[in-house]
């Protein structure tokens, strides 16, 4: 097999969580200002006035919550975010914090106003969480030097900074840590206009040429999400020079498309799996979270986080107290007629 078809064959294509080798080529095709910044104009209005204001106080951005599924662009707002109010961004995430030290030693080290990018912030532990809480809201540090009787307690001062924070579970931030922001700012799915612009913005920078029509059929399988709207094109664009005239139009997209078995909401395996297990081993449903992840042998945090919530959006799975159910619209996608076999509807 020729080394571009195997780029070209790669697994989990239309996963919204960054692959190795999405970094690098994210990093090219990242918006750097709010303005060129597509779609989520909730989410920009409300950071462009609080940018303003910010600025025009010379003072530190009020601390920001950014929430949704992965890929949807909470490091990219970060980072315009600095760049908008002129200052450095630092990045780190829950997982990376493992023990007091790690924490006070970035929170030590932050300059004036600055972004601190807290990544999976859901993961940072219960009491790391607590140093946390004096430092964004006096911007205050309680250290404790020596143990026993002879410990002691110092308060050193960090500088005014601003914490932008992530998540993809919003739902699992504990209440003090919630309060603690001022700006919360929830991300939705993207629709296809969007994307398609998206397409087309990263096809330039990537001097692609791509059609009206050939960006329209990526945008629609993208689901509704611009990281996999810009793995496609990475891919389609690949097999454009190997197999095409190099430019991507409608047809040259639904061939590629097809190779790469992204079908036409984007669906891979595990969502074709997912909801064909509800049809078929449990009658549409409803079955508990934890069944079905055992039942597909994934982890119960991945259907939540990056499976589910698109689903649910396209309107292909209902969340019930219950349980998951299959809709209407999930059984016509797989040709299956509607209904229980049992007759209970
Ligand atoms: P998240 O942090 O939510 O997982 P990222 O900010 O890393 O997502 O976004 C993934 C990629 O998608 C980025 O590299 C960027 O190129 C692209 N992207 C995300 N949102 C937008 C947008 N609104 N406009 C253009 N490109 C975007």
């Amino acid at each position: 097999m020729a080394a571009a078809d195997k780029a070209l064959t790669r697994e989990r294509l239309v996963s919204a969580v960054q692959a190795e080798d999405d970094a690098s080529f994210e990093l090219k095709l990242r918006p750097r200002l709010l303005r060129e910044f597509i779609g989520q104009n909730k989410v920009k209005e409300n950071l462009s006035v609080a940018i303003e204001a910010a600025r025009s106080r010379g003072e530190a951005l009020d601390h920001v919550l950014l929430s949704g599924p992965p890929g949807l662009g909470k490091t990219t707002l970060a980072t315009i975010i600095a760049n908008e109010m002129s200052v450095p961004c630092q990045q780190t995430a829950g997982p990376a914090i493992q023990i007091k030290g790690d924490l006070t030693a970035v929170l030590t080290n932050l300059t004036e106003r600055q972004v601190l990018f807290f990544d999976e912030v859901h993961r940072l532990q219960p009491a790391l969480e607590e140093i946390l809480y004096s430092a964004l809201e006096d911007y205050k540090l309680d250290i404790i030097i020596g143990q026993g009787p002879s410990a002691r307690t110092h308060t050193i001062d960090v500088s005014p900074f601003t914490f932008v924070a992530a998540t993809t579970r919003a739902g699992l931030l504990s209440a003090p840590l919630r309060s603690r922001f001022g700006i919360l700012l929830r991300l939705e799915f993207y629709n296809t206009d969007e994307l398609k612009f998206i397409i087309e913005r990263s096809a330039e920078i990537l001097g692609v040429q791509i059609d009206d029509e050939g960006a329209q059929e990526l945008a629609g399988r993208a689901r509704g999400t611009p990281r996999i709207a810009n793995r496609l094109l990475r891919r389609v664009r690949d097999f454009a020079q190997v197999r095409g005239q190099g430019r991507i139009d409608k047809a040259t997209a639904q061939a590629a498309l097809e190779m790469l078995e992204v079908d036409k909401h984007g669906f891979d395996e595990i969502d074709r799996r997912l909801l064909l297990t509800i049809i078929q081993k449990y009658n549409g449903g409803p079955v508990g979270l934890g069944t079905l992840a055992a039942a597909l042998s994934e982890e119960t945090e991945a259907l939540e986080e990056i499976y589910e919530p698109f689903l649910m959006q396209i309107g292909f799975l209902d969340r019930t107290p219950r349980g998951r159910m299959a809709t209407r619209l999930a059984y016509e996608h797989f040709g299956i007629r509607y209904g229980r076999q049992d007759g209970l509807f």
